[in-house]
């Protein structure tokens, strides 16, 4: 009942009718980088709540938060100007409220280095080769009201220097987000020696420590792009970015239409096992996570995230970027991680594990990509090898991909002749290191383990499995 309630009221937001006429100038942010090495900010357009928000975040210090790194703003009416009231938690308010059209001004002091961010200076902001890199949504004030209209960003940058985004660009350099989703939800840098390399359908822009990283990794990185397309027939993403920065541990976060990946510089040959995985898992949740997506608070991080690792190991195999003896340790990478899982979150099913997401993480991730993994496996046999990839393509493909937890398990069983919701059981009902050697067997894995912690995998009676 609960979800049927949040559908309605998806449906009603989504209607037509309550549509947004968009202006016939579009809000635009200008961004000019100053003597000061400060970025000022001038937004030109619509403000229906009169408040305008940034993402909050807080520094590991508890003190530093996003606000620190944003002088207050200021609106101008007519020749006078008003500081806008902080409100704190990232929002600001215009004194005389909602306006059709605003001109504010504010600065963005590029020092985010200069406190440690929890969640990864590439999901906040990150000062880098003289130039300046920032998750949209941490640093460009936005009103969350104005949501279903185009957005312009133009970059007022001294001579020499560039500006990337995967945002649509026109000839003039007038980069436009389609919506405020798109505005806010991706990354962007500008520098003077910005460096950018194409890769297949995706450009990588990185700083000088990352080049050979970069080199080492656009092949890959675009096989398993172009991969992805095949199976979901297209891409989501126009103008796909990755920005790569040295960091202190390997770490990464996927926005709408981009990713950021960190590691520690230079890489050694060893890391490209992890760094490989980071490119196929973050460039999959384009379509895993951001196409298609949940609806309302339904939990399908199991989904979300399980199905993207299975699917991004299954495609570093495929485009040869991982060979065999290392496909079988992934494999039984999953089948632990899901067993600790069961161990660390004990009494929490799969399917809702994802409510508390950091704390079951192994079961979050384990337990969806061994629902992924046994699916594949028995409808390759039971079906068609590929029904696991028609069966995604089929919820891509649907006019509405938000999905309840009820209408995506629906979903894979009308594709899976009802084996989805069979594979979910068993395994939300837990599945010991046995019954997963014995789900296995008949399709040539097989499985040894000594539990909780030891799992091989051997695929020597199917090799064709999963390079199909
Ligand atoms: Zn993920």
């Amino acid at each position: 009942m609960r979800s049927l309630l949040f559908s309605i009221s998806a449906a009603l937001v989504a209607s037509p009718a309550l549509a947004q006429a968009c202006p016939d100038t579009p809000a635009r942010h200008t961004l000019a980088w100053t003597g000061d090495g400060d970025i000022a900010v001038t937004y030109t357009g619509p403000a229906p709540s009169g408040v305008f928000d940034i993402a909050h975040s807080v520094a590991a210090d508890e003190e530093t938060t996003t606000d620190t790194f944003i002088v207050d703003p200021e609106v101008v009416v007519f020749d006078a100007v008003a500081t806008m009231d902080r409100r704190g938690q990232g929002s600001w308010a215009l004194p005389g409220g909602p306006a059709d059209s605003v001109t504010i001004r504010y600065k963005i002091l590029p020092d985010h280095n200069d406190a440690v961010w929890p969640i990864g200076k590439e999901e906040i902001a990150y000062a880098f080769d003289g130039g300046f890199y920032a998750a949209a949504s941490r640093v460009l004030l936005a009103d969350y009201a104005y949501d279903d209209c185009p957005i312009e960003v133009v970059f007022d940058l001294p001579e020499g220097w560039t500006a990337a985004a995967p945002w649509t660009r026109d000839d003039d350099g007038v980069f436009t987000a389609a919506d405020l989703d798109r505005f806010h939800d991706n990354g962007f840098a500008l520098g003077p020696a910005l460096d950018v390399r194409p890769a297949g359908g995706m450009t990588l822009v990185y700083e000088r420590a990352a080049a050979d990283w970069a080199a080492d990794a656009a092949p890959g990185a675009a096989d398993a792009f172009t991969a992805y397309e095949t199976i979901f027939g297209d891409s989501p993403a126009a103008n796909f970015h990755v920005f790569l920065f040295e960091g202190t541990r390997p770490d990464g976060g996927a926005f709408l239409d981009s990713f950021a990946m960190r590691q520690p510089l230079p890489a050694r040959p060893i890391d490209a096992v992890v760094w490989r995985h980071g490119f196929a898992h973050e460039a999959l949740h384009t379509w895993i996570g951001n196409a298609i997506s949940r609806a309302d608070d339904s939990d399908i991080e199991w989904f979300t995230e399980g199905f993207t690792d299975y699917l991004a190991i299954k495609t570093l195999y495929r485009t040869g970027q991982i060979d065999q003896q290392t496909l079988e340790e992934k494999l039984g990478n999953l089948l632990r991680r899901y067993t600790l899982g069961t161990f660390l979150s004990q009494g929490v099913k799969v399917t809702e594990a994802g409510a508390n997401k950091q704390q079951n993480r192994l079961l979050v991730y384990g337990g969806g990509a061994v629902i992924a993994f046994l699916l594949d496996a028995e409808t390759a046999d039971a079906m068609a090898p590929g029904t696991f990839e028609a069966a995604l393509r089929a919820l891509y493909d649907a006019d509405d991909r938000a999905y309840s937890q009820d209408r995506l398990i629906a979903a894979l069983d009308a594709s899976t002749h009802g084996a989805a919701s069979d594979v979910i059981a068993a395994v939300d009902a837990g599945l010991r290191p046995t019954d997963l050697a014995d789900r296995l067997a008949p399709h040539g894995v097989a499985v040894a383990s000594f539990p909780p912690e030891e799992f091989y995998v051997d695929l020597a009676a199917n090799p064709a499995f999963l390079a199909r």
